[in-house]
């Protein structure tokens, strides 16, 4: 029964190791592929983002030519304005000047008919009188010939006179019509080049507003970009973190496979061991069963004494619970993962091994006691299972055996009160 057993776990141990290291790796190459799409993902993400920064820059260049045109096309506007309201000046300009023409012509005009009419009547008066008479009159009162000259000429210088005023006046009128004409073609082409100006201000006017409809739709898509490239590095940011996340997992993985690795090492070793034990000495003893739980039983063998309180020869309190085997090499094993405390003889526990655990946070403590001899010292990481020596009489003892405390926190000498019952802890 016993060669069976130990044959099926030879057996069996390196399907174990194969199928766990397996598994292992599976999650490993997971987290790895796992790790590759988060990085796919990044690199697709950042080129998104580039792409928008090119887009971004792009419409920036577009909005700095766009400004500096309509810039200049508020500059010709301006000088446009400016020329219409010069030519409005001059426009409003001329037309006084045509009105004080027209005034000038009309008054002209006024005097002229005056003058007519005056001539008229003089003429009239010298029809009626009979010119003749008026000119016998004249002869006729003139003292001399000299005299008579005199008159006669009178008479015509004051006609003539008369007539040389009204021609003056003609021509001046007509001069003055004529200054009005050139002055109303002059306020023509004037209001026409104003017209030229005021469709050339529109014009401008509608250039700018297409510039100012292209600067709009250009922002709503440069905040469209930017909108879309702020989504794009809050992606990136959970990327960054999903990727940090993978790389521990898969730093906590290795680690893992490693110290399994290590630890099924350690427990081949120990089966070898106590193979190499079991055909020299050719004893029945063997290691324990592995418990999966934080604990296992540190021996194999029978319960001797339970924990607490008992009378009869070895009357009192009892720290620990008694393990008795017959072999002579009854492996004795750490209850669980820790760091060898203490590997010494006692007077009263003979040769004893005692264990620090961490679970969670909390310490504890496990006393081997009796042993005939340790396998481990002080400082060393033992793991749950691991041989660290063999169970004797050495000590305060009557018979081999294992005594076995448990302490929550350090161990605390007699009379023990941090030990609490093992059985709490470990399946026995
Ligand atoms: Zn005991």
């Amino acid at each position: 029964m016993k060669k069976r057993s130990l044959f099926s776990i030879v057996l069996i141990l390196p399907l174990v190791l194969t199928y766990h290291s397996n598994a292992f790796a599976s999650k490993l190459s997971d987290l790895q592929n796992k790790q590759k799409q988060v990085e796919d993902k990044r690199s697709n993400v950042n080129s998104s983002i580039q792409k928008k920064d090119k887009q971004i820059s792009n419409i920036n260049g577009q909005q700095i030519d766009l400004e500096s045109q309509m810039k200049q096309i508020e500059a010709e506007i301006n000088s446009t304005d400016h020329k219409i309201q010069e030519k409005q000046l001059q426009v409003s300009n001329t037309k006084e000047q045509i009105a004080e023409l027209k005034k000038n012509i009309e008054s002209l005009k006024k005097r002229i008919e005056e003058r007519d009419q005056l001539l008229k009547q003089r003429a009239r008066a010298m029809q009626t009188n009979g010119g003749s008479v008026n000119y016998m009159d004249v002869i006729l009162e003139s003292e001399s010939i000299s005299d008579l000259i005199d008159r006669l000429s009178a008479v015509t210088t004051l006609v003539n006179a008369d007539k040389e005023i009204i021609d003056q006046q003609k021509k001046d009128k007509a001069d003055l019509e004529k200054k009005q004409a050139d002055v109303e073609k002059k306020l023509n082409a004037l209001q026409g080049m104003v017209n030229d100006l005021q469709q050339m201000k529109s014009q401008l006017n509608q250039q700018q507003a297409k510039k100012k409809e292209i600067m709009t739709a250009l922002a709503a898509q440069k905040k469209h970009l930017e909108e879309d490239k702020f989504s794009l590095q809050e992606e990136q940011k959970v990327l960054a973190a999903q990727k940090s996340a993978i790389q521990k997992a898969i730093q906590l993985e290795k680690k893992r496979i490693a110290d399994e690795k290590r630890r099924q090492q350690q427990l081949q070793r120990q089966q070898q061991q106590h193979q190499q034990h079991n055909s020299g000495g050719g004893g029945s003893s063997n290691l324990p069963p592995v418990s999966s739980s934080n604990f296992t039983r540190p021996a194999a063998g029978y319960i001797s004494s339970e924990f607490g309180y008992r009378s009869g020869t070895y009357s009192g309190f009892h720290a620990g619970i008694d393990i008795a085997n017959s072999g002579s090499n009854v492996p004795i094993v750490a209850a669980g993962d820790g760091v060898v405390a203490t590997a010494y003889h006692s007077s009263s526990y003979g040769n004893v091994v005692m264990i620090t655990h961490y679970l969670n946070g909390q310490q504890y403590t496990t006393v081997y006691a009796h042993m005939k001899y340790f396998t481990v010292s002080a400082g060393q990481s033992v793991s749950k299972g691991q041989q660290i020596g063999v169970m004797g009489t050495t000590g305060e003892s009557t018979g081999q055996h294992l005594h076995f405390e448990f302490y929550i926190g350090p161990w605390t000498g007699p009379p023990h009160n941090g030990a609490v019952n093992p059985r709490n802890y470990v399946n026995f």
